[in-house]
């Protein structure tokens, strides 16, 4: 048998796998603390996420005075935003800023895809390998793949016979697409899909949508930052972070937090409330009433709201039917659009309830349904990531005993703090499931993870440990309480990505760990008592 030729062979500290946000902050303080760090990312340049969702009308849905580093307070007084919501060519340029300034390309592989990752339980060490054919060695393993990376693209029959161009919102070409003139099918109406089609309905001849899943989005309102409102914030922004960082989504602390029941409210008072969240936009809607996402009957109401304006913009009452959402408003994440109902009043612009009228195949010409055929020139699939394990199980895991992470986890993820698995020792996950990741704000969830596993392997070596293991006990209790929480909830009630249920054949379990403040206390009590929860070995 030939023997695979590796053409480079490196020996680390600390190898990360991805150089979106995660991966390049694990790998700025690591190295700051002295460790030799390898950084390995398939994509041709860093920023995760915001590299590789480039598809038109991309934002983010958190506020850009908040999504960003605050490790550095020179990076984040001297960093200039300029919308409310920024878009993703700004958060990319920022990410290639934060590069730049703390020479981070160096230490990071591009264009290389991790294939796999065996622990050597003679060395005690990590041999990762790349479709590149670069090996690293090293007695840490971090993967900082981010929740939303593995795109999930629906198997449908005859793919291979369309005749026109196939995009994905996830892995949009970096060229663009162009869209001038042509006629656009897009199959989802999520996030990704909420963004896309005001703009891409103003650029292309005709556009028609597939909604399987009619969805809730509120007004985002963005604007450009009036920066008297910056001035004020970076003036105290260490204060700004620190509210923030104390919230149970790491965000928005500037924003009032009902603490009433919506059933305690006059008719009168919930109109003018809702009306008044609507009006200054954004996921915060949700705030409006503190029962909101916990009692169905409460949900109904606010439903309710969103449902009467998709009636008041939308003209075709038809259409407005067809637009409107009938399941528990928040349990799917919220979107937060442009003119996104609006968009249905132009007459290029054409809805296919596929829940009533089931697409059957993909055609040479566009998409056959039960009832019609479209024809389309280019194809774009909305449909979503396989979340939060999807990039995780990609990379053939293997730890103690060649045990795969994709047998590990055949029935659903399991992990203790959202940060590490049983079985699979000195491996580290940033924002892992059940850890609170996509339920916060993001890059606060990351910095807090980066910072405790930084601070874990430099105990390790202050404390002559070789390896760090999560135990069984500590991974079962953790999984239970992920669960219990979720389930005081309405997050579990309905079919979203949260509970994997849009990947058909994945186990439902629902990933993320609702309340970030809980969750940081918890992890600061693990580390104060020398890591409770996980086996410790000493260096002989
Ligand atoms: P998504 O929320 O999972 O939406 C996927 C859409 O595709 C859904 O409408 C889904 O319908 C539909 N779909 C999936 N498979 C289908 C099939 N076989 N046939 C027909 N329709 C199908 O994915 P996303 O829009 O990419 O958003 C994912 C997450 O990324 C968001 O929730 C958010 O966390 C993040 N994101 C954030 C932003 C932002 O910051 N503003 C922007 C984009 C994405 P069903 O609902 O019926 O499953």
């Amino acid at each position: 048998m030939a023997q695979k030729v590796l053409q480079d062979e490196q020996e680390k500290d600390v190898v990360v796998v991805g150089a979106g946000f995660a991966g390049m902050y694990m790998l700025h303080r690591l190295r700051k603390m002295g460790y030799e760090v390898r950084v390995i990312e398939a994509g041709s340049g860093v920023g995760g996420t915001w590299y590789w969702n480039r598809y038109p009308g991309a934002r983010c849905d958190v506020e850009s005075l908040e999504y960003s580093y605050s490790f550095d307070e020179a990076l984040q007084q001297e960093w200039e935003w300029t919308e409310r919501y920024s878009g993703q060519p700004e958060i990319l340029k920022y990410a290639n800023h934060v590069a730049d300034r703390f020479d981070l390309r160096k230490d990071i592989s591009f264009n290389t895809r991790v294939l796999s990752a065996v622990f050597n339980e003679t060395t005690d060490k990590w041999v990762v390998e790349s479709d590149s054919g670069e090996s690293v060695t090293a007695r840490f393993f971090v993967m900082a793949t981010g929740c939303l990376s593995s795109t999930n693209t629906p198997d449908m029959d005859g793919i291979e016979d369309f005749r026109g161009e196939v995009v994905h919102t996830g892995q949009w070409p970096k060229e663009g697409v162009d869209l001038a003139g042509k006629r656009v099918g897009i199959i989802g109406t999520g996030s990704s899909a909420v963004q896309a089609i005001p703009v891409i309905a103003r650029e292309c001849a005709e556009l028609t949508v597939f909604q399987r899943t009619a969805q809730y989005t509120v007004p985002a309102r963005n604007e450009k930052l009036d920066p008297v409102r910056v001035r004020e914030t970076k003036d105290r922004y260490k204060e700004f972070r620190d509210e923030n960082f104390a919230m149970p989504a790491a965000l928005g602390a500037n924003l009032p937090q009902s603490k009433e029941s919506v059933h305690e409210a006059s008719a009168e008072d919930r109109a003018t409330s809702f009306e008044s969240w609507w009006e200054s936009g954004g996921t915060s809607f949700m705030r409006s009433y503190a029962d909101l996402i916990l009692d169905e009957s409460a949900n109904v109401y606010a439903a309710e709201f969103v449902r009467s304006k998709i009636e008041d913009i939308v003209t075709d009452p038809e259409m407005a039917r067809k637009l409107s959402p009938e399941h528990i408003i928040g349990c799917k994440r919220l979107v937060i659009d442009s003119g996104y109902y609006e968009t249905f009043n132009r007459p290029n612009v054409h809805l296919v309830d596929v829940s009533e009228d089931n697409i059957e195949r993909v055609t040479s010409e566009g998409l056959k349904t039960a009832d019609n055929a479209y024809e389309v020139d280019v194809l774009i699939f909305a449909t979503g990531f396989d979340a939060m394990t999807g990039s995780i199980l990609k990379v053939d895991i293997r730890g103690r005993s060649n045990l795969s992470i994709r047998d590990k986890w055949s029935a659903g993820p399991r992990t203790y703090l959202g940060l590490s698995v049983p079985g699979f020792p000195n491996m580290f996950m940033v924002s892992g499931p059940g850890s609170p990741s996509v339920l916060t704000n993001m890059i606060v969830s990351i910095q807090q993870h980066v910072e405790w596993i930084s601070d874990c392997i430099a105990w390790m070596d202050e404390t002559a440990h070789k390896t760090i293991e999560a135990t069984v006990s500590a991974e079962t209790d953790w999984v239970e309480h992920v669960n219990a929480i979720a389930h005081k909830t309405l997050f579990p009630s309905c079919n979203s990505w949260y509970l994997g249920a849009n990947v058909p054949g994945k186990t439902r379990v629902f990933m993320p760990l609702l309340g970030f403040p809980g969750y940081v206390r918890r992890c600061d009590k693990v580390a104060s008592e020398n890591y409770d929860g996980f086996t410790l070995v000493a260096n002989r």
